[in-house]
C-alpha cells in the first residue's frame, strides 16, 4: 500500500527554497509591503551616496564606510511596524517618559510571561484608558500548518491597538548564518515577523497567514496605544495546510498512518489510508499539475499531482477510476478519481493511499489533519461581564484556579481566595481572562465568578480546598 517516488526530479532540487521561505505574507500585508518598498528607495539612494563618498575620499575612507553600510543593511532588512514606530514617538516626547516606560515595560513584559492557546481561540476583550496593558499568547503551530489571527475593534475603539507576531526562539540558539567575521550569532528569543494596527478607520485586520515549514512556537502580542478605551475580538486559528483528499470524510476515517511496517518490516508505509466507501470522489490537496496517471502492480490505479507553491508531489494510489488526464492543471478540492482498492489493497477494503514526496517521503498527516475551526461560543452573560469586576466568593474556605489559558488542559499559575475581586479583561466561551487588585493575570472558569452584589454559585470541579493545595 505504499509507493515508489518516481517524479520528476525538479521537485526535489527546490527543498532548500522551500525552507529558505517559511514567511509568506497575505495580501493584506500592504502596509508591510509599502514600508519595505520605501525602506528599498531610501536603501539605495544612501548607498549609492555612500558608495559616491567611498571613491571621493579614497581607498583609505572604504574600511571607515563599511560598518555605515552594514548598519544600513540590518536597518533595511528590520521591517519597522506601527507598535515600534509608536514606542519610538513615545520615548521622544520627553513629557510622556513615565508612561513611556510603564507602556515598553507592558510590551516586554507580555512577551515574557505569554498566555497559552490552542488551535482555536475566540475571545471577545476590552481594554481601558486607565490602565497600561500588553496581552501576550503563545501558540504551537507544527510543519504542514498556517496560523491565521485575525482581529477586529468595536465601533467605539477610540485609539489603536497594535498587534505583533513574534517567531519565539528558544534561549541560547545561535543563528545558523555567521556574521562577516565567521562568528555564529546569538538569535534574538524574539524575531518579529508582523505588525498591524487596528482603530476606527480600519476595525478588521488578517495579522498573517503564517505559513511555517517546521514546528515552532509563535507569539502573538496585543497593545493599544496610551489612553485607548474600547472592545475588540481576536480570533487565532491553527488549520492544516492543505485540503483533505477524500471529500466527506473526516480524520477518523484514516487508520494507517505513515511509518508503520509494511511487507513484515522490509519496508516503511509511505504515506496515510483513508478509508471510505467505493466511488467516493478523490479530491485535490492544493492547486497543481497531473504529472502522471497510471496503473502500477502496488499503488494500482493512481495519480500524481505536483504543487509547485510547496515544492511538493502528492500521490493518490488505489483509485478506483481516474478523473484527470496528464497535463491538466487543477484547483484544490477539484475531483481526481474516485476511491477504490486496486493494486496491492485488492483484498483490503476501499481506501485512499495518500502520499506526499519533497526530495524523499515526508508524512502528509499534519498537512491534512483536521483541526477545530470554531471555537465555542461566548453566552451573552460572559460578555456582558468584560470590563466588570466579578467576585469570587466560597462558603467552604476553597481557591479558585488560575490557568494559562481559557481550558482546564492549561498549566495552573496561580490561586485566587474567596473574597477576592478581579477585572474581567477577556471572555472566552466559560472562561474568564482576569487580573487581580495584585496584578495577576491568568484565566479562571466563568462559572465560579458573579458580577460583583449577585448571589454565590454552586462550587464543584475547578475549585480547590486549602487542604488539597
Ligand atoms: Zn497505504
Amino acid at each position: 500500500m505504499s509507493a515508489l517516488p518516481l517524479l520528476s526530479p525538479s521537485i526535489g532540487q527546490h527543498t532548500d527554497l522551500a525552507s529558505a521561505q517559511p514567511v509568506r505574507l497575505h495580501s493584506g500585508s500592504l502596509l508591510q509591503l509599502s514600508v519595505s518598498a520605501f525602506s528599498s528607495i531610501v536603501f539605495c539612494t544612501l548607498l549609492l551616496w555612500t558608495s559616491v563618498a567611498t571613491a571621493s575620499a579614497g581607498p583609505g575612507a572604504a574600511a571607515d564606510n563599511k560598518p555605515l553600510i552594514q548598519q544600513l543593511v540590518s536597518w533595511w532588512q528590520k521591517k519597522i511596524m506601527p507598535h515600534e514606530r509608536y514606542a519610538e514617538k513615545l520615548l521622544k516626547a520627553s513629557s510622556k517618559q513615565p508612561a513611556a516606560e510603564q507602556w515598553l515595560a507592558a510590551a516586554e513584559q507580555a512577551l515574557q510571561k505569554p498566555f497559552s492557546l490552542s488551535t482555536a481561540h475566540a475571545e471577545l476583550g476590552r481594554f481601558n484608558r486607565n490602565e497600561v496593558r500588553a496581552d501576550g499568547y503563545q501558540v504551537t503551530v507544527k510543519q504542514g500548518q498556517r496560523l491565521l489571527v485575525e482581529l477586529s475593534a468595536a465601533d467605539n475603539f477610540n485609539g489603536r491597538l497594535f498587534v505583533d507576531l513574534f517567531k519565539h526562539n528558544p534561549p541560547g540558539v545561535r543563528q545558523q548564518t555567521a556574521t562577516n567575521d565567521g562568528t555564529p550569532t546569538l538569535l534574538p528569543e524574539y524575531s518579529l515577523l508582523a505588525g498591524k494596527v487596528i482603530d476606527n478607520s480600519k476595525q478588521r485586520q488578517i495579522v498573517q497567514e503564517h505559513i511555517p515549514d517546521y514546528d515552532g512556537q509563535w507569539l502573538l502580542r496585543l497593545q493599544p496605544e496610551l489612553l485607548t478605551s474600547g472592545r475588540y475580538k481576536l480570533r487565532v486559528t491553527v488549520a492544516p495546510l492543505l485540503g483533505f483528499p477524500v471529500q466527506n470524510a473526516s480524520n477518523s476515517a484514516a487508520r494507517s498512518f505513515f511509518g508503520v511496517d509494511r511487507d513484515a518490516g522490509r519496508r516503511r508505509h509511505h504515506g496515510v489510508d483513508i478509508f471510505a466507501p467505493r466511488h467516493t470522489p478523490v479530491l485535490a490537496v492544493a492547486d497543481g499539475t497531473v504529472v502522471r496517471v497510471s496503473e502500477s502492480p502496488r499503488g494500482g490505479l493512481h495519480v500524481w499531482l505536483q504543487d509547485r507553491q510547496r515544492f511538493a508531489a502528492y500521490y493518490f494510489a488505489h483509485l478506483e477510476a481516474t478523473t484527470v488526464s496528464r497535463g491538466q492543471r487543477v484547483r484544490r478540492g477539484e475531483q481526481l478519481g474516485t476511491v477504490g482498492n486496486s493494486g496491492n489493497a485488492r483484498t483490503t477494503p476501499p481506501h485512499l493511499h495518500f502520499g506526499m514526496y519533497r526530495s524523499g517521503p515526508i508524512d502528509p498527516w499534519p498537512y491534512i489533519r483536521q483541526t477545530s475551526a470554531l471555537s465555542p461560543a461566548t453566552n451573552s452573560q460572559h460578555r456582558n461581564a468584560v470590563g466588570q469586576q466579578v467576585a469570587f466568593n466560597s462558603r467552604s474556605s476553597a481557591t479558585l484556579r488560575l490557568r494559562a489559558g481559557p481550558g482546564t488542559a492549561f498549566a495552573i499559575r496561580d490561586h485566587l481566595r474567596s473574597g477576592s475581586r478581579v477585572q474581567v479583561l477577556a471572555a472566552s466561551s466559560d472562561w474568564f481572562k482576569v487580573r487581580t487588585d495584585d496584578g495577576l493575570l491568568g484565566w479562571a472558569s466563568a462559572n465560579y465568578l458573579t458580577p460583583v452584589a449577585r448571589p454565590e454559585p454552586e462550587m464543584s470541579g475547578e475549585i480547590t480546598t486549602k487542604n488539597s493545595g
